[in-house]
């Protein structure tokens, strides 16, 4: 196995790995760990060139930095990436990727991402330690998405008090774009407390099952952002706010779990302008990663710590719109703004 470090500025460490044996090619970033170790998911594509995976590596590992520092998970910013084909898995490819991250030392700690199943990572696990997210049988935090929806729930009352003065949901109409594993979960939990739920999915089946289970009001996915509601949750996939859809927004607010939610930067201050307010994606969305942090906490993972912790999610958003209020700046960039702080005050305290 050769393991290369890749120097690149802003960054504590980048290795490469080609191992001829098992015949993986894959990239580690550990972009910060001010905070803690850094966590962040292994994700496996067929990039086209080395280069097109370090940028798709560092641009996540930084990610991952910012959302565990406004999230409060004691961790820092990490990924990694697999550069291959998903459909030709194997066990030797996995035990190889084992022991990349293993060489770490515990600086990375991987969890799922796009095209990993707890299964590969289970054959990650046989070489090294630095593994989360694993079943809940296991003694780990399985799986997150029951998580990410309370803490969006949690992230919608913050987003109203900040909006309306009041965090209750009763009577409040909210339109979920996409209810799957997130979605799904929350429409529940708002349905529970008195809000008028509106859904709209590609899936017209689950729409329909759903709207006879639980009698929600559904809407054609087509066009559904001109529908008019109190809170349009995206829960579906990433850059729905764009060029053609926010002209068309009839909400107050937007708090949903999907991430990259905003196409670029300066659609967020579209949203301000328009007087939308925004809760930032990867704010509202930490419910998952805040559920695996507790994994890493001594005694392992407790389920009723998780979700104390995911209620932070409440403070987090207060904290985020107070900075976009006092220093008149989009909330998106209010919560870059609140993750620096938090990473600078990690700086000072362990100097
Ligand atoms: P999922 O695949 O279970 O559900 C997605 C739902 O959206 C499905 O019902 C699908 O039919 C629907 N959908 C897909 N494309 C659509 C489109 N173009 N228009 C309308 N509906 C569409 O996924 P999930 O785990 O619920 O995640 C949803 C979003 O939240 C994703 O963006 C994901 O990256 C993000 N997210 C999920 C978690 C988690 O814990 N699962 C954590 C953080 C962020």
């Amino acid at each position: 196995m050769d393991i290369t470090e890749l120097p690149v500025d802003g960054y504590e460490k980048v290795v490469r790995c080609r191992d001829k044996a098992s015949g993986l090619h894959a990239l580690i970033a550990v972009h910060d760990t001010t905070l803690g170790p850094a966590l962040g998911g292994m994700r496996m594509l067929p990039y086209a060139s080395e280069d097109e995976a370090l940028i798709d590596v560092l641009r996540l590992s930084r990610g991952m930095t910012y959302k565990s520092a406004v999230a409060d998970t004691g961790l820092g910013g990490g990924k990694s990436v697999i550069i291959g084909d998903p459909s030709i898995k194997s066990d030797p490819l996995f035990r190889a990727m084992g022991r990349f991250v293993d060489s770490l030392g515990g600086a990375y700690i991987t969890a799922e991402d796009m095209n990993i199943k707890i299964v590969d990572l289970e054959v990650v696990q046989q070489e090294t330690r630095w593994v989360t997210g694993l079943a809940r049988e296991a003694g780990s935090s399985g799986n997150p998405s029951p998580y990410t929806a309370y803490g969006c729930l949690v992230g919608i009352e913050a987003t109203l008090q900040e909006a309306f003065g009041s965090s209750d949901c009763k009577g409040r109409s909210v339109l979920i774009q996409g209810v799957g594993a997130v979605g799904g979960r929350l429409a529940e939990l708002l349905a529970e407390r008195g809000a008028d739920v509106i859904i709209c999915d590609i899936n017209d089946e689950r729409v329909a099952s759903l709207t006879k289970e639980h009698g929600y009001r559904s809407v054609p996915d087509e066009g559904h952002e001109a529908v008019e509601c109190d809170v349009y949750a995206p829960c579906a996939r990433g850059a729905t706010l764009n060029d053609e859809s926010i002209p068309r927004l009839a909400c107050k607010v937007i708090a949903g779990c999907a991430n990259n939610q905003l196409a670029e930067v300066r659609h967020g201050q579209m949203l301000t302008e328009r007087g939308i307010l925004y809760a930032p994606d990867y704010v509202i969305n930490a419910g998952g990663i805040i559920n695996v942090a507790v994994e890493m906490l001594p005694g392992g993972y407790n389920e009723a710590a998780a979700m104390e912790r995911i209620e932070g999610i409440r403070h987090n958003l207060a904290q985020v719109y107070e900075i976009a209020r006092t220093e008149k700046v989009p909330t998106h960039d209010a919560a870059d703004l609140l993750a620096e702080r938090r990473l600078q005050a990690g700086k000072i305290a362990k100097a």
